[in-house]
């Protein structure tokens, strides 16, 4: 695989290729083992080739936005990871319409929407991570979602050939698309919002911010809400209730703020936070009789055997 993975340099520039790439920086978690490549495309060309070599190599793909919804374990991501960022973050205003590429943060565009006096992103603009994973997972809040705005996703196939599809044919739900696990890689998408009054357009991202800065331990390194929420129900009650807030595996730890999240607190690793949502999972299903799904994804694989002599021998400064 090692041999393989050399011959990107032939695809995209040098600069743009980390290998051996600790993971823990590309996740608001601050967790991860190493992927065996990281790749930042510039360009929808250089994607598409990129998509192409994984195939025909039958190299393992793993795209990822700003790492805000994701758990890398601790032995990292064997193969390519590939990330969607500012390469790919263009945004063009047509009217009440705009196309954004994928790798925009959400956050941002909120913010560019109201400049333009257009409504429909306040939702947005606490939510760290870039507009291609809020397509996919069709993130929201405080009452609105992507699946609210979206027209259409320009997407590439594994073929590397592009598609557009439009909203109907993505299957929003809560925090669900068909864009999941599809190995579509999204490239942008067409938003339609309304104009709106630039003074209640800010006033409103205000009270969203404000609302979260009071609410979540955004002061702590996390993936936002573990769990899925369980129709009818509201996870950090129901954990808080337990006497969970606080509780800690290592530097993984429930966190004091918002039981709902789970916040690393220097050290923690991908096992720490693993063990900690299984014992989180058995005590609710004990006591509440339910079964807290997580809403983060998890990726990479376990620390074990050569992985793990790797790392330890890299993290006494041996280079490999
Ligand atoms: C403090 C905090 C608060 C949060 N608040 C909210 C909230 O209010 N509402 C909410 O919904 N979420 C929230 N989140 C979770 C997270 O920000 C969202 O799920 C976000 O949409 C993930 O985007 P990302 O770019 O970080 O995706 P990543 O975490 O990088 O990836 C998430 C998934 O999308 C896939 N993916 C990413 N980009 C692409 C692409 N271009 N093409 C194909 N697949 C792709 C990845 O493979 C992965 O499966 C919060 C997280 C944090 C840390």
């Amino acid at each position: 695989m090692e041999q393989i993975l050399e011959k990107l340099g032939e695809l995209v520039p040098a600069e743009r290729i980390k290998y051996n790439e600790p993971m823990s920086r590309h996740t608001t978690f601050a967790i991860g083992g190493p992927a065996d490549a990281l790749v930042t495309p510039g360009s929808e060309e250089e994607l598409a080739r990129l998509i192409i070599f994984a195939r025909e190599h039958r190299l393992p793909l793993l795209v990822i936005g700003l790492g805000s919804n994701l758990l890398v374990k601790d032995g990292g991501v064997r193969g390519l990871v590939v990330k969607i960022d500012r390469g790919l973050g263009q945004v063009e205003f047509r009217s009440d319409r705009m196309r954004a590429g994928a790798g925009i943060p959400l956050a941002e565009l909120s913010k560019m929407a109201a400049g333009e006096s257009l409504s429909g992103l306040e939702f947005a603009v606490g939510i760290p991570g870039s507009l291609g994973g809020a397509l996919v997972m069709n993130a929201g809040a405080y009452g609105g979602e992507m699946k609210d705005v979206v027209e259409s996703v320009r997407a590439i196939d594994q073929q590397g050939e592009v598609l557009e599809l439009d909203a109907g044919q993505l299957d929003y739900g809560y925090r669900h698309s068909s864009l999941q696990g599809s190995g579509l890689v999204v490239v942008s998408a067409d938003l339609k919002l309304k104009a709106g009054d630039p003074a209640e357009i800010k006033a409103r991202m205000q009270e969203y911010t404000e609302r979260r800065q009071a609410v979540q331990p955004l002061e702590l390194p996390s993936a936002g809400s573990v769990f899925r929420r369980p129709p009818g129900k509201y996870v950090g009650p129901m954990i808080e209730g337990l006497g969970l807030k606080g509780f800690n595996v290592g530097d993984a730890q429930v966190s004091e703020k918002h039981a709902g999240f789970i916040v690393n607190r220097g050290q923690a690793t991908a096992g720490d936070v693993l063990g900690l949502i299984e014992i989180i999972q058995q005590v609710v299903q004990e006591h509440c009789g339910v079964r807290l799904e997580p809403e983060i994804q998890v990726v990479g694989e376990d620390l074990v055997g050569k992985q793990a002599f790797k790392n330890m021998l890299s993290a006494k400064g041996f280079n490999l």
